[in-house]
């Protein structure tokens, strides 16, 4: 099923959790980057086009703040993303421009997606970028999405634009294979769920544990942003992005992954 749902889909759009993008010294993973920017470059020269919806400001911003690490005060993690997304953003573009790939920065919060200007307006700037060749690489805009009007995750975030942008499929790339049963970071016997087509069945069938690190919403945002794709009928794909080479070893049927489908 996998293989055919990226065979089949011309517009995809790619989620990267933090998790995914720190290293384990929980700073940014440059060699990730590069594997990612070849694979969607490879994809993008069989005439895919690609979407990027990137996390990670806050720990770009903590590989150079490190001084502001106990800082928990919400001012100074707003400041810490906002340092951190330059950081960011300089990573993708040096791994784009090495397959001849420009990247575009897209800031967005939750009141942008509830206005018919500002959504008219989004969806006509990822229309011309993705016309052009170029890679749009979305993140919520940390500067001013306080708590009370965050989007909250990128997960979320990353359903919203695939649906602003009529994405034949969005992939959420995390730091596990897929949903599993319970928590298979806590239980090593837990099974992976590898088609979900009823969202209440699931959510009753599952235990959802603890996140780690830089992750935010866990499983449930997941299924909840696969949930609001598939009610616009985009599929959604949540697998291994840590894993060499995943998005070919997902189109080649050699990694496994949860689709969520009807
Ligand atoms: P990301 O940063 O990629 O968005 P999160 O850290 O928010 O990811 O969520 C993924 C984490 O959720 C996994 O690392 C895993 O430890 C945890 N988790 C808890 N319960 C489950 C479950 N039932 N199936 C899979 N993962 C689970």
């Amino acid at each position: 099923m996998i293989p055919k749902l990226i065979k089949d889909a011309r517009k995809i759009i790619i989620k990267i959790g933090s998790n995914t993008l720190a290293g384990k010294d929980g700073k940014i993973n440059f060699s990730f980057l590069d594997d990612l920017a070849e694979q969607a470059a490879e994809l993008m020269k069989q005439g895919k086009q690609i979407v990027i919806v990137s996390s990670g400001a806050q720990v770009a911003g903590l590989s150079t703040m490190d001084k502001w690490a106990r800082k928990k005060d919400i001012h100074y993690r707003q400041a810490l993303c906002a340092v951190g997304q330059v950081q960011l953003m300089k990573a993708w573009r040096r791994a784009f421009e090495k397959h001849d790939f420009f990247i575009a920065q897209i800031l967005l919060t939750r009141e942008d997606f509830n206005d018919t200007n500002r959504t008219l307006n989004m969806r006509n700037t990822l229309f011309t970028l993705v016309d052009e060749g170029i890679i749009p690489i979305i993140n919520e805009n940390d500067t001013v999405s306080v708590e009370e009007i965050k989007i909250g995750d990128n997960d979320t975030l990353a359903a919203r634009s695939a649906i602003l942008w009529s994405a034949d499929l969005l992939i959420l790339f995390s730091d596990i294979d897929g949903i599993y049963n319970k928590n298979p970071k806590e239980f090593p016997d837990a099974v992976l769920v590898e088609e979900v087509h009823n969202f209440e069945e699931t959510r009753k069938n599952i235990i959802i544990g603890e996140t780690n690190n830089f992750g935010t919403g866990g499983i449930a945002t997941k299924l909840d942003a696969a949930e609001l794709a598939l009610s616009y009928g985009i599929p959604t794909i949540l697998a291994d992005g840590s894993k060499p080479r995943c998005l070919q070893a997902l189109a080649a049927g050699n990694q496994k992954g949860t689709v969520f489908l009807a």
